[in-house]
């Protein structure tokens, strides 16, 4: 099973290598694969700590030039990131990335040895519509692809993240088949698929029945390296 941590805007060097620390010291078994997403360039440096591998939240979509305050998939690379987020919801809302810079950021992406974490959602007034939007995130994302690889899907419902609500359990099974279901169809492609948005003690049980399910994207849950360590083992 996947454990994929988005850190968010949070931790200095010195409390990573804390956690680290104390995270290294936990057995974890090699069927789980585990990834710590962070927020810079200069924390991704502190990823020689971590038995794990460390990713990044977010990459300019380009390679070099005139894109003031970001940082390139180069960059990135050469400080150890393997794992690269890609149109998450507060990238989305709150910069206001749109459906066609997540397109080139994926498309830019193919051309280096790492892999993408596609994050799809609806928002909270988009519940019913559901299959229609996510259906639309997806294709709008890949549709500068020449061939869809490296691409692992997270399902994160926008209402659910950082508010301690969650989609019924039997409801985030049916929207992974769904996801599955119609990226085989229409790309002749299985991607896995993660569920994100307020994973806590209180559900990972339950939610790690769901068959279907390859994983999962934590936030809050995973800034503490003994909490989070007390969802992979649950
Ligand atoms: C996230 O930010 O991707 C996320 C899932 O956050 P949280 O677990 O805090 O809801």
């Amino acid at each position: 099973m996947k454990y994929y941590a988005n850190w968010k805007l949070n931790k200095t060097q010195k409390e990573m290598k804390n956690y680290f620390k104390q995270f290294n010291s936990f057995a974890i078994t090699d069927t789980d694969e585990l990834c710590f997403f962070v927020s810079s360039c200069i924390l991704l440096s502190t990823c020689k700590y971590s038995k794990y591998s460390i990713g990044i939240q977010n990459i300019a979509p380009a390679v070099w030039g005139a894109y003031t305050g970001e940082t390139s998939i180069e960059q990135v690379i050469e400080c150890g990131a393997k794992f690269v987020l890609v149109g998450h919801s507060e990238r989305r809302n709150i910069f206001f990335e749109s459906d066609d810079m997540i397109a080139s950021k994926l498309s830019l992406l193919q051309n280096y040895d790492i892999t993408s974490v596609l994050c799809i959602g609806e928002k909270i007034d988009e519940v019913k519509q559901k299959d229609e939007v996510l259906s639309i995130q997806i294709d709008k994302a890949l549709t500068k692809l020449d061939k869809i690889e490296n691409i692992i899907i997270a399902y994160e419902p926008v209402w659910a993240i950082g508010s301690g609500l969650t989609p019924k359990t039997k409801d985030i099974e049916k929207t992974i088949k769904f996801i599955k279901k119609y990226i085989s169809k229409k790309y002749k492609i299985d991607l896995e698929v993660l569920y994100g948005g307020s994973v806590n003690k209180n559900n990972i049980v339950d939610l790690k029945r769901i068959k279907s399910l390859d994983g999962f994207l934590i936030g809050g849950a995973s800034l503490n390296a003994q909490d989070f360590y007390d969802l992979i083992n649950a």
